[in-house]
């Protein structure tokens, strides 16, 4: 489709399936069903015309059914509470279960998603005095697991239209003692695998994926996380599967994830011998009695995520203000842990991105903005300056340049530019829900000329 602004007309076109339930659920005749009853291009709901969905409830987060609770049940009546007191509990169980999810031979699960980087990043071998290429654009959680070792977390700067980090600027930042890649797979989308990989053979670095979001998201017919060296999930309550808090790493180097256990196992190995500096950092047999719980739906859901998603995108490609996370080429399935786009204030007569989500917030559907500022503009930066051992370990000229290289313009326009609809439990309603987001866009994009009076 050409970049021209749409007619409604034209956008109503693109709309189809789905719109029918829409039609019989809502007071308002969906702008999406094929016999429109009214045009739906009423007045905006924050200037006093109805909302397109009013009342609107998603699918509830977290996923919560009966067998969840009684895993939780059996695991309290059984007094089997920390997971060393049996091989047969729901955390060993879960890491079996998950291994065969995640096509691995072996998963361990801890306590976080920042758990499980730090230990990847301590069974690595990488330490003070150590650098690690990861991006701004993420949780702080993916930071500091390179913090507590002592290492430098050094920021690659954004492509803007996936959001993910920019391999050239990866590349770019590169100097002797970076020891790794941390690629983060923002809003459970794959970065760009390929050349990250090919960057890292090439400079002889280590790859730990971010999968936090993105557990089941696929790149080039392998599975996120089993790219690189090692892959980390998060199970914190806002991630497509989880239990409160917790985390996994998962790896087919079984030598690596041996190492893993050890330094999550305040380092003491399988075989009983304290061998190696680690925390504790072990899952409790209640979360994974969460995760047991959740696990028989987690492919269906995701298989849901994917469908609605692809929905959104497509009917959405007539409206040039809202542009789509890209996907690299060899994406065959996203997590979908959030659905993206870039808001083209062009395309909404210049009105800010705030007036567009309180617009659209007030036709019944909750856009947001995601990461307020890129963590390169978080204190942290400065604090680790003050540090005697980071003065010690990097030397005053090298955290000069550290200081220099915290210009990412890129990432700086990415959050304020980014629009999101929470994905865990809101891409799981069924395509009339689809359709009253679609609807709503384009009541405000059809509206786009009063949106500076709001
Ligand atoms: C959630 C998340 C983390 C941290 O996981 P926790 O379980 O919250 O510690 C790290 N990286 C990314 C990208 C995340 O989304």
């Amino acid at each position: 489709m050409k970049k021209k602004e749409l007619s409604r007309r034209k956008f109503v076109a693109t709309v189809s399936a789905g719109a029918v339930a829409a039609v019989a659920s809502s007071a308002i005749p969906s702008f999406g069903s094929p016999n429109i009853v009214n045009n739906n291009t009423g007045k905006l709901a924050i200037l006093g015309g109805t909302p397109v969905a009013p009342d609107k409830v998603w699918p509830a987060w977290p996923y919560v059914d009966e067998r969840i609770v009684e895993e939780i049940v059996k695991t309290t009546r059984s007094g089997i509470w920390c997971r060393i007191q049996s091989a047969n509990g729901t955390v060993p169980t879960i890491e079996k279960e998950l291994a065969k999810l995640l096509g691995v031979k072996t998963t361990v699960c801890t306590g976080s998603g920042t758990q499980s980087l730090n230990t990847a990043v301590e069974a690595l071998g990488i330490g003070p005095g150590d650098e690690v290429i990861t991006s701004p654009y993420t949780d702080p959680g993916t930071i500091q697991s390179i913090l507590v070792s002592r290492a430098l977390p050094v920021m690659a700067d954004l492509d803007t239209e996936s959001f993910q980090i920019d391999p050239d600027d990866v590349e770019r930042k590169i100097t002797n003692r970076t020891k790794a890649i941390m690629p983060v797979h923002i809003m459970g989308q794959p970065c760009n695998m390929e050349r990250i990989m090919e960057i890292a053979k090439k400079h002889n670095l280590k790859v730990i994926e971010d999968a936090c979001q993105a557990i089941l998201a696929e790149y080039q017919g392998k599975m996120i996380g089993t790219i690189g060296d090692v892959g980390c999930l998060s199970f914190q309550t806002s991630k497509v599967l989880c239990c409160g808090e917790g985390g996994a790493i998962y790896s087919n180097n079984e030598e690596l994830m041996d190492k893993c256990y050890t330094v999550q196992n305040h380092g003491t190995s399988k075989r009983g011998k304290t061998e190696t500096i680690g925390s504790k950092y072990r899952m409790n047999e209640f979360e994974g009695a969460i995760l047991l719980g959740q696990m028989p739906g987690v492919k269906e859901r995701h298989a849901t995520r994917n469908r609605n998603a692809k929905y959104l995108t497509e009917k959405l490609k007539g409206c040039p203000g809202l542009v789509p996370q890209k996907l690299y080429p060899g994406t065959t399935a996203g997590s979908f842990y959030l659905y993206t786009w870039s808001y083209k204030k062009e395309h909404f007569n210049n009105a800010p991105r705030e007036k567009f989500l309180k617009a659209i917030s007030a036709e019944g559907i909750g856009l947001s903005p995601y990461i307020a500022n890129g963590l390169h503009r978080e204190p942290w930066t400065d604090h680790i300056q003050t540090l005697p051992e980071y003065k010690k370990m990097f030397g005053t000229s090298r955290l000069k340049k550290f200081q220099a290289e915290l210009s990412l313009p890129k990432c700086d326009q990415v959050c304020q530019d980014m629009v999101m609809l929470w994905a865990s439990g809101p891409l799981l309603g069924t395509l009339a829900d689809m359709d009253d987001i679609i609807n709503a866009v384009m009541k405000v994009y059809d509206n786009r000329d009063k949106l500076n009076s709001i």
